[in-house]
């Protein structure tokens, strides 16, 4: 197939897990109401039903529309900032919580897989970060020392070893860490919400919150056909928050992200190109992924948008980067074609915003999303339901703002966009 054919999201084809929910009608109270069904909004509920609590979720349009059924499915420990990054950013005491916080994350996402027995291609053998040049060998190098004394199962692979667990000869070395692994997403967040559901939480779907306002000591959140009544309200809508009257947006530098996926591959080629279902990313500036999913599909990604004019500089860069790393699938067909935002921040730290009293947004993961959203999602709703805000990964804030929005997001593209012309 032509790689010019329109987006075409490969998990919504191959998600296996299923769940019915409805449109959100008439006045209802609940203890909590969640504005986002990603992964962010669908942990909060899913924790919020374990704890008791009566929760309904406000979807706009259906679970997993957002990131969370985009994604990679790269489930990482840790922010993409290496931990001493994170430590000077953010001050040691704050950067030591979040960082120790993050490296549980995916013993977190794979419990509640486990757990709720979500259908979704989970395989916990740890991702590799590939050395594409000098530099990138000293990065990785780097990241090591610094996970490694931090008691991190990583390990730097050489050449050969590199080669032989990616089925690329085109990488100077990698750091697996095998705290991390990879899921398809869109079924993960599903079954997140299906287990929410199972638990007592109520999922409405095409049900955007359209306004939300205080009234005395309650949260109320407006939709088309009715209103939710409670006394906590979550707001998490990352990237693709809707406009809700009442709340600020989210503010962040949205970055675009695409993915191919080829035809599955024969015996021979899964025998040899990521054997054991590692992900893997490398260390270019404009950053690619690369990793399987269950049914032998290659699936290469990188930063890049697939909405303008210019997007073919895109899709014809992610042939050459194939024929790059496996050179015998230069011309293997292409199925499909996908693009995402990420809520990126200046800073590359996630926020809580306070939104008044029992009112938080959680958003701007930067691109790390699967562990630190649903740790993120979980702990608000244990920090609600406590009154402990220790218990948040990081100190919620008044207000976030960015500068100069539109300019960053052009600076992103148009990197990209040069990058990807060049074949870098
Ligand atoms: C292409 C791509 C690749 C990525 N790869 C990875 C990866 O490999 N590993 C990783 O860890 N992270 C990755 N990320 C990041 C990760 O996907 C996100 O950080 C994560 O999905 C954010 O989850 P969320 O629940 O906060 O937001 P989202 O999943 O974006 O969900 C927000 C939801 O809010 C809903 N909404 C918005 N406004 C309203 C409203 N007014 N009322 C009701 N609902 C509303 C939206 O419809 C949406 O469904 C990637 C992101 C992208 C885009």
């Amino acid at each position: 197939m032509s790689l010019n054919r329109a987006q075409q999201i490969l998990w919504q084809t191959t998600c296996r897990e299923q769940l019915l929910t409805s449109v959100q009608e008439g006045d209802v109270t609940a203890d909590l109401v969640v504005v986002g069904g990603g992964f962010s909004g669908c942990s909060a509920a899913l924790k919020a039903a374990e704890l008791g609590l009566n929760v309904c979720v406000l979807e706009a349009e259906r679970i997993g529309l957002g990131g969370s059924g985009r994604n990679v499915g790269l489930v990482n420990a840790g922010l993409w900032m290496p931990p001493d990054d994170v430590e000077r950013t953010m001050g040691r005491e704050a950067g030591e919580k979040l960082n120790a916080a993050l490296a549980g994350a995916p013993d977190l996402v794979f419990s509640l897989i486990d757990k709720h027995r979500i259908d979704c291609e989970a395989v916990r053998n740890g991702t590799l970060h590939c050395a594409h040049s000098a530099a990138g060998l000293r990065d990785i190098k780097s990241r090591y020392r610094q996970l490694e004394s931090r008691g991190a199962p990583v390990t730097l692979l050489d050449p050969l070893d590199t080669a032989a667990r990616t089925g690329s000869s085109r990488f100077q070395g990698a750091l697996h860490d095998a705290r991390a692994g990879t899921i398809q997403p869109l079924a993960y967040c599903t079954g997140l919400a299906r287990a929410a559901q199972q638990a007592g939480a109520n999922i409405h779907t095409n049900s955007p919150a359209t306004h939300i306002e205080r009234q005395g000591d309650q949260w109320l959140a407006h939709t088309a056909r009715g209103t939710v009544t409670a006394k906590y309200l979550l707001v998490a809508t990352n990237a693709y928050h809707v406009e809700a009257q009442g709340v600020p947006a989210p503010a962040f530098v949205p970055v675009h992200y695409f993915q191919v996926a080829t035809v599955p591959l024969d015996d021979e080629n899964r025998a040899a190109i990521l054997p054991e279902l590692e992900g893997g990313w490398d260390t270019a500036t404009v950053m690619s992924s690369f990793r399987r999913d269950q049914n032998g599909r290659l699936i290469i990604g990188a930063v890049g948008s697939l909405d303008h004019s210019a997007a073919s500089i895109h899709r014809d860069w992610a042939r050459s980067k194939l024929s790059q790393l496996f050179p015998h699938l230069k011309d293997i067909p292409l199925e499909y074609v996908w693009c995402g935002r990420i809520a990126m921040t200046s800073d590359h730290i996630p926020k809580i915003v306070r939104l008044g009293a029992n009112a938080h947004m959680i958003y701007g993961y930067s691109g790390r999303g699967i562990g630190p959203g649903t740790l993120f999602g979980s702990r608000v709703v244990s920090a609600f339901a406590t009154g402990n805000e220790e218990l948040l990964p990081i100190k919620p804030v008044d207000r976030h703002e960015e500068r100069h929005v539109t300019l960053k997001a052009a600076y992103y593209e148009t990197g990209a966009c040069l990058a990807h012309l060049v074949r870098f």
